[in-house]
This record gives C-alpha cells, structure tokens and sequence, in this order.
C-alpha cells in the first residue's frame, strides 16, 4: 500500500466541507475589504526565493523543496506566498494600472520541517498583499483585516502582537548593537544563533531555544535604536489601530523570520489552554523594498499570511462549529424500473433548480430507502410508484410537518420550493408547520 508523505494530510470529505466553508468565508471577507484574488504557479525558480526571502534564513537554507527539472531548471516548490505574488505584480507590470493594488491568495505551501502539531510540510496558507502605499493609514488598514477575520469566525483566544523594524538607518543602527551585545555573551547562544550573529542578528531575538538566556533577557530593545521618523510612523500605525479599538501588545522581541520586513511587523498568536507550541495563526508586515530587489519599481507593500490548518485548529479548540453539512432537500424514491427511469430525470432537474438531491442508486427496498433519506437528512421524500406513474403523479412528504400529498410529477420542483420558501417566511405561527420551522 503507498502511504501519504510524511508531514502532508488527506483532507478527506467531512473535513473538507470545513475548509471550504472557511475559504468562501475568507473570499467575501477580501471582496468587501476590496482584495482580489491571485492564483499563482506552486513552483517557480529557485531564485525567487533566494532573492526574496533571503539566502541567509533558515527557510531557504534548510526548508525549501529544491529540485532540477528535466530542462535542468533550478525550481522550488512555494514555501509561502509573498515571492511569488510580488513576482507576479512585476512582471504582470500590475503597478502600470492602479495606484493600489489589493491582492489575496488561498493554497499550499512546502516547508521541509520537522512535522509536529500544527507544523505540516505541505500546509495552507491564505495572505493579502496591498501595494503602493507608504502611509501608516495601509498599514493599520492591513492589520485591521486580519483582527476582522478573526472576529468574523468567532474566535476569541488571540493576542496580537505588533512591533516595529523600523526604516533601514534605524535597523542597520540596531543590528549594530545587537551585535556588539551578543559577542560578549557569545558563549550562551546556541549553535544556530551565533551563525546568525554574522548572518542576521535580528533573528537570534526569535529564537525559541535561547530565549532564556541572560544574553536574550538583556538584549538591547529595537525601540531605542528607532529614528525620529521611523518612531512617528509606528505611532501612526498604533493611533489608528487605537482609535478603531483594536485590542493589540506591543513586543520589542517580535522580529519575523523573514528578511524583507521594514516598519511595522506583527503576529496574531492563539491563546488556547492546550493548543500546543505552534501557536501562530498569522504573520505579516511592511516590506517595502522587496518589489525594487526583485527589479520591479519602487513599490512600497504591507500584507500578511495565516496558516488555515492552525486557523482552523484554534476555531476547534473553541468549539466553534465551522461546517455546513449538506443536507439533501430531496430524496427520491422510485419503486420498481419504470420509476427509475422517471425518477431520475426528475432527480436531475430538481438539482437543476437548486435543488440538492438524492436517489437510490442500489435498488434498495422501500425500508432501506427510508433509512438512506434519513442519512442523507432529506427534508422532502417523493416516492413513486407504479399507481403514481399511472397517474403521472408522485407522492411527496415533507419529513419536519408530516405533510403528505400526491402532486403532479411536472409540478413537484415547484411544489417543493413554494414549500421551503413558505417556511423560511414563517414568523413561527404557521398553521403548515406547526411552528416549527427554522427560519
Ligand atoms: P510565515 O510565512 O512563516 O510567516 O507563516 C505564516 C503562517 O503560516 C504561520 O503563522 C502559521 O500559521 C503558518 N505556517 C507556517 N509554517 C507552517 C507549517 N510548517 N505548518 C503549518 N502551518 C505553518
């Protein structure tokens, strides 16, 4: 038997009907907020990634699905969004049309790591990128976004954390330091942190293993390294955020793994007894001068990602229910192969007209059949028989009112859906239903 690889999930039947019930949500979401969708290629050249994320990270360095193609092509599965949406932008020359452009994207991602809970080596992610602004305003709108989406889906156990990077005078200032301070306590890193004291200082702050260590509680604090400007623009960014109540911490230790952020970065964490280690649901920020190193213009941009099975992970740890099971409207139930015949034609322009529907395709007996509808959670059951073909008639019960009545096989679809649609009308009075219909 081949198995799935390892640190890849099936997503299989009732745990799909969750993923899509997220994704149309996440849709309706981008287009109020005015996000179109991007669907880029899942692999691209290997240089995309180098230039973009930085060939000093651990992502490119050890986590990337790298391989040669037939052609000899050096490509790379995605390991996250940004790249390849940037690459997009430019060579779709996107900027040449709109001053602003809002894009967001659902789909897999490749990491090569070490599989635990909520730490997957193909995983989803969903992420808007805004570009063409450099006013604070995008940035608290970017975040704004990401807090709506949360409330959206109810969940409640989140903290955001927000810090600043600052512009490049302040961070090559900081990095100075980090530097300096570091070296003289080199003999507490651990191995991968002094590689990134040569390589990229900043990243020794997001290292889970040290941050115990008295060299990481004593580090100096990117807020004192911050020019005028860079202070002001962060202060901007929290005004907003204050002003339109978004509950929020500022983390001077919150650094991002990536290297192209600038100015403002920020993560949406879970705070969910028992949710384990992994507990970032979203990660985002200010990147403005990836498009330029990529050879596009000048483009300033701010977006973010969440993760969609740690999302979905936090949404059930809270007991929030995320699926629409699909019950059937209609079972229909031919007794005999004359009706089979009939049945089937009615099956198919019923689920023409909406309707979602169900038949025996097991030539069960009656009993059976009822017991399937059941399963199906069949509101309406229409049953043909030969005195009913005779008739060209056919015997519809609706299961939640009992009513039952033998209509005309041409006027059944209709039937059904004046039925329903006197329900949904119902105040809870109605003499049809006895007052117990949902809507
Ligand atoms: P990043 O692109 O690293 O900033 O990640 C953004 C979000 O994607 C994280 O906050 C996680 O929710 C999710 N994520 C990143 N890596 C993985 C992974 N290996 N497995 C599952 N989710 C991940």
């Amino acid at each position: 038997m081949i198995t799935k690889q390892k640190g890849t999930q099936d997503i299989l039947p009732g745990e799909s009907i969750k993923w899509s019930t997220i994704e149309d949500k996440l849709r309706l979401i981008c287009k109020i907020y005015g996000y179109n969708e991007i669907r880029t290629p899942i692999f691209e050249a290997s240089e995309l990634y180098h230039r973009s994320v930085g060939e000093g990270s651990d992502l490119v360095r050890k986590e990337t699905y790298d391989f040669i193609d037939r052609g000899g092509r050096n490509v790379t599965l995605r390991p996250e969004g940004t790249a390849g949406a940037v690459r997009s932008f430019i060579e779709n020359k996107m900027y040449a049309e709109n001053q602003i452009n809002k894009l967001f994207y659902i789909g897999s991602m490749f990491r090569y790591e070490r599989p635990q809970k909520g730490r997957l080596r193909e995983f989803h992610q969903f992420g808007v990128e805004a570009f063409g602004s450099k006013d604070p305003i995008m940035d608290a709108d970017v975040i704004m976004l990401a807090v709506t989406i949360i409330k959206a889906f109810g969940l409640k156990g989140i903290k955001v954390r927000i810090n600043s990077l600052g512009d490049e005078e302040s961070r090559n200032n900081y990095k100075e330091a980090l530097i300096k301070h570091f070296s003289s306590h080199i003999d507490e890193l651990c191995n991968d942190c002094k590689d990134r004291l040569v390589k990229n200082p900043l990243r020794i702050l997001d290292c889970k293993v040290d941050r115990e260590t008295n060299a990481y509680k004593t580090a100096p604090k990117i807020e004192e390294y911050l020019n005028e400007e860079s202070k002001n623009y962060f202060n901007s960014v929290l005004k907003y955020l204050d002003n339109a109540g978004v509950e929020y911490v500022i983390d001077n230790n919150l650094v991002r793994g990536l290297d192209y952020y600038s100015h403002t970065i920020f993560e949406v964490e879970a705070q969910i007894e028992g949710f384990g280690a992994q507990n970032v649901l979203c990660g985002g920020g200010r990147y403005d001068k990836l498009v330029e190193s990529l050879d596009g213009p000048s483009m300033p941009a701010v977006g973010f990602a969440f993760g969609l099975e740690r999302f979905l992970m936090a949404l059930e740890a809270e007991g929030k229910v995320v699926d629409q099971p699909n019950k059937a409207h209609l079972y229909i139930m031919p007794l005999g192969e004359e009706a089979k015949i009939k049945c089937l034609k009615l099956a198919n322009e019923a689920r023409f007209n909406g309707l979602i529907t169900e038949i025996d395709y097991l030539n069960k007996s009656m009993k059976n059949q009822f017991k399937q509808a059941e399963r199906c959670g069949a509101t309406y059951i229409a049953i043909m028989g030969s005195e009913e073909i005779e008739n060209n008639e056919i015997n519809v019960k609706n299961v939640k009112t009992q009513k039952q009545e033998k209509v005309n096989v041409d006027d059944m679809i209709e039937y059904i859906i004046n039925d329903i649609n006197s329900q949904r009308r119902c105040s809870g009075h109605c003499s049809s239903c006895g007052g117990d219909c949902e809507e």
